[in-house]
C-alpha cells in the first residue's frame, strides 16, 4: 500500500484529496503548512508527496528544495493554483516530478500519481475482480469472461471506484466527488449518465441501482452475456 503525504493548507482540498486517495487504497497524511510538511517528509517514509506551492510558513518550493538537498528522493507532485510558466519551471527545476494546476480533476491527479508510483508498486493489486468481471489497472481495460472491453478514461475511473467497493452501495454524491472532483455541480446527472454507459458495456446485472440510495457493484454477478436493454 502506498503512503502519500498531502501538503495543502486549504482544508477543503486536503480532505477531498484524502478521501479520494483512501478510497483508492492509499494511506495518507496531511501537513497544513510548509514546516510541518518538511518535518513529516523527513521523519517518515512516504512513497509520494503532493505539494501545494502556496503554503503558510515555508512555501512549497522551499520545502522541495530542502527535501532534495537532504537527499529525499520520493516523487513530488506539485499541486497549485499558480499556473504561470515560471512557477512550473522552478518547480520542475527544483526537483518536482510532475505538476497539476488547480482546479483539477481527481482522475487526472490519480493518473499522475499512479504514473509516478509505477515501478515501486509491487504490493498493490493490479487486477480487481467482481464475479466474472475484472478490471486491469495497467492496461485500463475491463474483461467480462473472455471478452475484453475498452473503457474511456472517465468510465474507467468510475468502474475502478465500483470495483474497489464491491457489494457496497455508493451514493451519487460519493461517485461525483470521487470521479468528477470537488468543483462539480452536485445537481448534475452525470453520474447516472456514466453508470448507464458502464452498464451498457459491462452488463446491467453487474452494477445495480439501489432505489433512493445509489449504485452497487454486485460481487457475484455474471456480466458475461447478459443483455443490456432491460432496465
Ligand atoms: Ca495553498
Amino acid at each position: 500500500m502506498s503512503r502519500i503525504l498531502i501538503a495543502e493548507d486549504e482544508e477543503r482540498i486536503a480532505s477531498f484529496l484524502q478521501k479520494g486517495l483512501k478510497s483508492h487504497g492509499f494511506t495518507t497524511s496531511i501537513a497544513y503548512d510548509g514546516d510541518e510538511a518538511l518535518e513529516m517528509a523527513l521523519s517518515a517514509e512516504f512513497d509520494l508527496l503532493i505539494l501545494d506551492l502556496g503554503l503558510p510558513g515555508k512555501d512549497g518550493l522551499a520545502v522541495l528544495e530542502e527535501l532534495r538537498a537532504r537527499g529525499k528522493s520520493m516523487p513530488v507532485l506539485i499541486l497549485t493554483a499558480r499556473d504561470s510558466v515560471s512557477d512550473t519551471v522552478s518547480g520542475l527545476e527544483g526537483g518536482a516530478d510532475d505538476y497539476v494546476t488547480k482546479p483539477f480533476r481527481f482522475e487526472e491527479l490519480l493518473a499522475r500519481i499512479r504514473a509516478r508510483l509505477r515501478g515501486n508498486r509491487e504490493g498493490e493489486e493490479n487486477v480487481l475482480h467482481a464475479g466474472d468481471a475484472s478490471l486491469d489497472l495497467r492496461t485500463r481495460r475491463a474483461d467480462i469472461g473472455s471478452k475484453t472491453i475498452e473503457l474511456t478514461a472517465r468510465e474507467f475511473v468510475l468502474a475502478e471506484t465500483f470495483f474497489r467497493h464491491p457489494g457496497q452501495v455508493l451514493s451519487r454524491e460519493q461517485l461525483l466527488s470521487r470521479v468528477w472532483g470537488y468543483d462539480y455541480d452536485p445537481g448534475s446527472n452525470v453520474v447516472d449518465v456514466y453508470v448507464g454507459y458502464l452498464r451498457k458495456k459491462l452488463g446491467s446485472s453487474l452494477i445495480t441501482s439501489v432505489r433512493g440510495m445509489g449504485y452497487r457493484l454486485e460481487e457475484k454477478a455474471s456480466g458475461a452475456e447478459t443483455e443490456i436493454d432491460e432496465d
